[in-house]
């Protein structure tokens, strides 16, 4: 089956064209909604020129959405038709960016291809196993009643895909892996999996909370923004400055870890001290989740940062020394695109990197919908 898997962004659209492990043609189109793609309908039309080539006379048989948020109501990907776009349309103010651009994506495919079996998949899905105690914040019942204000939690197609990666490269069953996932690209998020299964996870009503990011702050004092409200900060100020401004960007300049890990290296102390904030702060969460799954059975580390970076995988496991878990340095350093083990054989458990990749798990879960009817 050909799927086309589609991650719609408010000005963008990248897509991916599959078939089953093969990848027939990717690419991105940005500049949505400036003078030579007017919307997602244009951007559709030149995704369309793009792969004609790569098609070489074949059809797409079904397109795949990533779509940010699914609220309380999904928990795995489905079929889309009419109510379930209303349904994902009723969610954008929990997502503003995301969500109202999925849609878009979603009607430019209706309009375009009528009948095309479509999929959407998506980011809170995998989240939707986490107890009450875990996803309820301590606020008045109120706020959640009436606006939703609980952890969602996020890049869970990732999670869900890495999550049974370990448990292969384990030999355990997916339903009987235990472990600690940490998805580190410019966005975040370390999850507790227990029986296959998200419990906890780091990021909550929204993608900000939790670790330090590129340019998010994670984790701070939800006072600091009252203390900045009173001092003339504005909603949008404080969006831009704890989304775009601050993480790895706010104490080292730059939120780019290959950057960060080449000044820290050559001395720079802004750089260190970003590496050192963001290490130990994934390292208080591996200590969290290791207890919440009642002792992990790996750690594993995924996405741009955790796969590529060996130093920021030793100064995080540098933490660990309480858990008895460490590294090989001659098995941390080489870098790779399979699973594989880094981790010491005297660790307590095994450190894992397992490569992520959204688009293949978008593609298989669009395949077995559309094989299920
Ligand atoms: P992602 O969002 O998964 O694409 O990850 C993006 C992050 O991965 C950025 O912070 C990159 O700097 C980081 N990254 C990618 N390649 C490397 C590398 N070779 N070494 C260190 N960090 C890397």
């Amino acid at each position: 089956m050909i799927v086309l898997v589609i991650n719609s962004g408010s000005s963008s659209l990248k897509y991916q064209v599959r078939d089953g492990g093969n990848v027939l043609a990717e690419g991105l189109i940005e500049r949505i909604g400036e003078a030579g793609v007017p919307d997602h309908t244009a951007a559709l039309d030149l995704v369309d020129q793009q792969v004609n080539d790569a098609l070489d006379g074949r059809t797409i048989d079904a397109v795949g959405h990533r779509v940010v948020h699914g609220g309380e109501r999904f928990s795995e990907p489905v079929l889309i038709d009419n109510e379930i776009t209303r349904a994902i349309e009723r969610l954008n103010p929990l997502a503003p960016l995301h969500n109202p651009a999925a849609v878009q994506g979603i009607r430019a495919i209706t309009g375009k291809w009528p009948d095309m079996s479509q999929v959407a998949v998506f980011d809170t899905a995998f989240h939707r196993t986490l107890p009450e105690r875990a996803w309820r914040y301590a606020v008045p019942d109120e706020l959640y009643r009436r606006h939703g204000i609980r952890r969602y939690g996020f890049h869970g197609t990732s999670h869900e895909y890495v999550s049974r990666g370990a448990a292969a490269l384990l030999g355990v069953e997916p339903g009987d892996f235990h472990g600690v996932i940490a998805h580190l690209g410019n966005g975040a998020s370390v999850t507790a999996v227990r029986n296959g299964k998200s419990i906890d996870t780091s990021m909550g009503f929204t993608p900000l909370e939790g670790l330090v990011m590129g340019t998010r702050s994670g984790d701070i004092d939800p006072s600091i923004l009252l203390f900045l409200m009173r001092e003339g900060y504005s909603a949008a100020d404080l969006d831009t400055l704890l989304n775009r401004e601050s993480g790895l960007r706010g104490l080292a300049g730059t939120n780019d870890m290959r950057s960060i890990d080449e000044a820290a290296g050559a001395g720079d102390q802004r750089a260190q001290l970003a590496l050192d904030v963001a290490a130990y702060r994934l390292a208080k969460y591996i200590g969290a989740y290791h207890v919440a799954v009642g002792g992990a059975q790996a750690l594993v580390f995924t996405a741009g940062i955790g796969e590529n970076s060996p130093g920021f995988r030793a100064a995080t496991v540098g933490h660990l020394g309480a858990l008895k878990v460490m590294l090989d340095d001659g098995r941390n350093a080489p870098r790779s695109r399979e699973p594989r083990v880094v981790s010491a054989a005297t660790s307590a458990i095994p450190v894992l990197v397992v490569p992520t990749n959204e688009e293949a798990a978008i593609a298989e879960a669009t395949v077995a919908v559309v094989a299920a009817g």
